[in-house]
Parts: structure tokens; sequence; C-alpha cells
């Protein structure tokens, strides 16, 4: 891991906990200046954003820097910088005494799943959460398929889909499904091998394997489990050496009809910057998507949810939460802690009107919703100066589909909008269109200030309105 490789997982982090915050403005052309011996100096672009960075966001960015770095971090800096300097290399951590290598029954916890036989690259147990079980999973609308598949894989691993690949937006269930097949399959022969790992587990192990010259112990590990797991693939895009490994890894695992299970936030073909020979082998097995619940699975899931926690909330109430909270499961539970707590403090019971204040920031109902998608819309046709019927109409002129993909990346990053639905907002198009705009000026945005002035003008636009 080099510096800039850390700070893109820190930053991926930020990304997911800034739920409503413009997130790009704030951390675009932030970098790593330096790092040494534990102190961290983050660049960033002008002091205004270097005071605000700081005051707002300085503990979670040591938290995370302290979490995601090998190294140990004491302290974090920020400086006004705009010139990179070359990424520099952070070395793991010293391996511990050499571990000898091997499975054997008694390095096994808990069960005899797999317990990888080096330290210095490996996780040091299967990598599964316990809560993450079947019977802890509420099937309904939008994830019965990938439910399905998840079972029929961990009664007939190997042989059912092979791979199985669970797509969907962030918060749905995938990791949870993923690892329910683990803990299934270990239910039922607690002999089996598993292995989860996240993409960016995958890939460090990969790099640390091979700069240790220890590319054998790699392979001893990940090629000899019978169920492999690996979360986020999509993470693999642009990486190409582990492509390349985890190309022989699958083809290993596959020949003797070992069970792989991935998931990613969108289909293989829609990961750009994949190896097509990846894509069809992830094509080969069995697709499966995870969508948003509809009202009655998510009332089912806070009911789950408030069993699980033992908290006695009224039906009225869930409901209430459930209607103003649609993105994900994810954000529904954080709601239900919230409003749970905030009762709990002022020790009131919690009343339709009482929640309603609380879950302002939350997602709002599918009719604010669509006023909002309008007004980005009208207000990016206005900036640009075009027509909303051309900036939602058919043609593929220049001045009208670069407009149409900031419209697409707005509706993504602000309303947290899905692809299809973006897809749909303007003027049916497929929703593999809204994540190449995404993308595109995603990456766009790292590179052109005018962009992202752009941006800002438009946002500060749809704010006034
Ligand atoms: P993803 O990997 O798709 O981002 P997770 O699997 O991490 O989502 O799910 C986020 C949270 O929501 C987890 O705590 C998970 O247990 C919970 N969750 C998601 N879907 C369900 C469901 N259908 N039933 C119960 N809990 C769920
Ligand atoms: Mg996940």
């Amino acid at each position: 891991m080099n510096t800039q490789e850390l700070w893109t997982a820190v930053l991926s982090e930020l990304e997911l906990q800034l739920s409503k915050a413009n997130f790009t403005t704030w951390f675009r052309s932030t970098f790593i200046y330096s790092f040494q011996n534990g102190e961290v100096i983050v660049a960033i672009p002008s002091t205004f954003y270097k005071s605000w960075i700081e005051k707002k966001y300085h503990k979670t960015i040591l938290t995370l820097l302290q979490d995601l770095s090998p190294e140990p971090i004491r302290s974090v800096q920020y400086k006004v910088e705009t010139h990179q300097r070359p990424p520099e290399p952070i070395l793991p951590p010293a391996p511990p005494q050499a571990a000898p290598v091997q499975f054997t029954q008694n390095r096994t916890v808990n069960n005899n799943s797999i317990v990888p036989p080096t330290q210095d690259f490996a996780p040091t147990t299967n990598g599964l959460n316990p809560k993450y079980i079947f019977t802890a999973f509420i099937v309904g609308k939008g994830n019965e398929l990938a439910h399905a598949a998840a079972q029929a894989v961990s009664t007939k691993p190997g042989t059912a889909y092979n791979p199985l690949f669970l797509y969907g937006g962030v918060g749905l269930g995938k990791t949870h499904l993923l690892q329910a097949i683990g803990h299934e399959m270990i239910k039922r022969n607690e002999k089996t091998r598993v292995l989860y790992v996240t993409c960016e587990r995958f890939t460090n192990d990969f790099i640390n394997a091979v700069r240790t010259g220890r590319a054998k112990d790699f392979k001893d590990l990940y090629r000899n489990v019978d169920l492999l797991l690996i979360d986020d693939i999509q993470f693999m895009a642009g990486k190409k050496e582990t492509q390349e490994e985890f190309f022989h890894t699958f083809n290993a695992l596959h020949q003797q009809n070992r069970q792989i299970v991935l998931t990613s936030d969108r289909p293989p073909r829609a990961i750009i910057d994949l190896e097509d020979r990846l894509k069809s082998r992830f094509e080969c097995g069995m697709l499966a998507d995870v969508l948003t619940p509809d009202l009655e699975t998510r009332v089912a899931i806070l009911q789950t949810k408030c069993n699980e926690k033992g908290y006695s909330l009224a039906p009225e109430i869930l409901l209430e939460i459930a209607k103003l909270v649609q993105s994900n499961v994810r954000e529904l539970e954080g709601a239900l802690n919230k409003i749970y707590a905030h009762h709990q403090l002022q020790n009131i019971a919690p009343t339709t009107s009482s929640v309603r204040p609380l879950l302002s920031s939350f997602n709002g109902p599918s009719n604010q919703k669509f006023v909002s998608a309008r007004i980005l819309i009208e207000t990016v046709a206005r900036y640009f100066d075009i027509k909303l019927e051309e900036l939602l109409g058919a043609s593929r002129e220049k001045r009208l589909a670069f407009p149409r993909q900031i419209t697409m990346y707005l509706m993504r990053e602000e309303l947290k909008s899905s692809f299809p639905n973006i897809g749909r907002e303007l003027g049916g198009r497929d929703h593999t269109t809204a994540m190449h705009a995404c993308d595109k000026i995603k990456l766009e945005l790292t590179s052109n200030e005018r962009l992202v002035h752009d941006i800002e003008n438009i946002l500060s636009q749809v704010r006034a309105r």
C-alpha cells in the first residue's frame, strides 16, 4: 500500500459517511502530502477548505487513517498544497514470529473453518461476522432472488450456480447474504473451509505476498478453500496484476467445483477497467440483483431489528420510520437507533409527530424526491442555457450530452437515485448510460477545474430554490 492508495481508501469511507454533504466540494484534490514516523500531512488545495476540514472532519479522518493504515498513525496535520509528490510506500507492520505455513486442525477457531496460515497478509479468522446469518435476513420484494440464489448455493455449493454474483446499491444486504452463505455451509459441515475477504483485502494480500516473496503462501491460502467469498469486487477495477492473479485463483477453484461468491455495486459488464475474461467468468454463473426493499419489507426489517436490540416501539412508529426512510437498510437501521436513543434520553414515548423532524435528514418520500430531481434537471438546463426537452431528448450532441452527464452525476451524488431511476428521469435512458456518465464525471472532476466550478454553481442554485 502506498500513501495514494491509503488516501483513496480513506476517501471512499468518507464518501459513505458524508451522505448529504457535498463530498466532492470538500475533498476533491486532497491527497497525502507526506507520511513519516506516523505523522501524516494531508494536502488541501485552499485555506478555506483547510480550516473547514480541520474543524469538521479531523476526528473522522484520524480514525479512518488509524483503521486503514498498516502503520500506526500518531498525528494528522493539514497543509495548503496543490502539487502532488510521488506516493510514498507505507510498509506493513513487522511480521510476527514466522508462523508455520500449514492448515492444521489445532489452528482453527470456533469451528473447523479455515484459519489462514500466515499472519502478515492474511486475516486471522474466516472473516465472518456472526450477525450475518440467514435467519436474521428478512426476505421481501427486492431481495428474494438474491436470497434464493444464496440459499441454493449454500445447500449445493459448487454445483448450483458458480460463481454467484450479487449486485446492488449500498446498504441493501449484499454483505449480509454473502456471509450468510459462509455460516450456512459451516453449519452443514463444520469442516468446510470458508474464507471471506473484501476485495481490498485480497488486493493488499496479493501485493504484500509478492513484495515479501510469499506468492506461494498466497496461492496456498486462496486456492485451498471450499468457499471463497469476495466482497465489493468492483474495487478490482483498474488493478491489472490483481485481476490477473484473481483470474487464476478463480479458475483453480472453479475447476475443482469449489464455490465462489462475489458482490459488487453493479453488474459485471458495467465495471469499467475490468478484464473481459473476468467479466465473462463472472457472468457464467448466476447474476442476482438486490433492490431497495418495499414498504412492507422495510417494516418487517424494523420489527426484526427491534427484537434483536430489545427496543419496544409501536407499530405505527415503525411504519412512520419505514415511510420516511426509503433509501436502504443501513439507513433504516440508523434511523431506528436515532429515534430510540432520542426518546430514551428524553424519557418520552415516540409519536408520529415527534419522529418526523428527527428523520428530516434521511431521504424524504418519493414525491419530495421527484420534486428535487425536477429542480436539478431544470437548474442544469438553465445553467447551460439549453431547453429542458433538449436535455431530456435523444440528441447526443456534445453541448447536450455533457450537461446530461452532469445531471446524472448530480442525481446520483445529491439524491442518491438508483441508476435505473436516473436513466428513466433523463428521457428513458438505459441504467448503464447513467453509470458511465457518473464514472466519467467523477473522473473528470479530478482534473477539470472548470467542471468543479460548474458543479458548485449548479448546486448553489439548486439549494437556493
Ligand atoms: P451492502 O453490503 O449491500 O452494502 P450490508 O449487507 O452491509 O449491505 O447491509 C447493511 C445492514 O443492513 C446490515 O446491518 C445488514 O444486516 C442489514 N440488512 C440489509 N438487508 C437486510 C435484510 N433483508 N434483513 C435484515 N437486515 C438487513
Ligand atoms: Mg457490503
